[in-house]
């Protein structure tokens, strides 16, 4: 099996060790036996998602933001449609911002997201900092690590990826963390994310391939994340 990865704004877009997130697909990959290869796409890039199975978008400052945000823009149209089509793929903060409907921003500026996520996210007063545990129905409990001043707020049709339990998550309610839509996850957590939730990433896998792999319990990259998980689990 041959899977393809686009990683985009990977330098502009990586705050808090998001590009590990890349980094985990590739050698989880590696344990179901599925050839991986990971494109980088930034601005002014070409881009033809059609051929790519898997999409990863990093957490970024605001400057990063806006940066990015014509430029994203002007490919609208085909990200819309790889996620109709199926794409997996995982946004974290800054990149999940920018896929709903509008980004508040610290300054006061407003940036048009691409309304593919039925969410929008306000600017918020304070920033949410720290360890971040939820509860999801799918995925048990995650653990991360948030900073963002965003407020993020799904709307009726969202389904939030999991609830909060400790630090905050979408918003200063601290009800809920994240969304899950298609084969999509938006979430707040850095870290990187998926080393310490390996089941995320088997998720991801699972929709980029089109069938549920039977889980690789065996492996050291699947024990060496359960340890760090348990361990982060134990400290909060
Ligand atoms: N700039 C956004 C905010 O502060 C996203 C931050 C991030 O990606 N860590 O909410």
């Amino acid at each position: 099996m041959k899977l393809k990865l686009i990683y985009l704004y990977p330098e502009i877009m990586n705050t808090y060790g998001d590009r590990g997130n890349v980094m985990l697909l590739e050698a989880r990959a590696k344990d179901y036996g599925i050839e991986i290869s990971t494109d980088y796409y930034t601005l002014g890039d070409q881009l033809d998602l059609t051929q790519y199975q898997l999409l990863f978008f990093g957490g970024g400052q605001d400057k990063g933001q806006n940066l990015i945000a014509r430029d994203l823009m002007y490919h609208k149209a085909q990200l819309s449609d790889a996620v109709k089509r199926g794409i997996a793929g995982l946004l974290v903060c800054g990149g999940y911002q920018m896929l709903g409907s509008e980004v508040g921003l610290a300054d006061g500026g407003v940036l048009e997201g691409l309304s593919i996520l039925p969410v929008k996210t306000l600017v918020g007063k304070n920033r949410k900092i720290g360890n971040l545990l939820v509860q999801s129905e799918q995925f048990g409990s995650l653990v991360g690590f948030e900073n963002h001043s965003g407020n993020t707020i799904l709307d009726q049709s969202g389904k939030a990826l999991a609830q909060t339990i400790k630090g905050y998550g979408n918003n200063d309610s601290a009800i809920d963390e994240g969304i899950i839509y298609r084969n999509l996850i938006g979430t707040y957590m850095h870290g990187p994310f998926l080393p310490k939730n390996i089941q995320v990433a088997d998720w991801l896998l699972s929709r980029a391939v089109g069938k549920d792999l039977l889980t690789n319990t065996q492996s050291s990259l699947y024990k060496v994340s359960i340890s760090a998980r348990e361990s982060v689990l134990g400290a909060l």
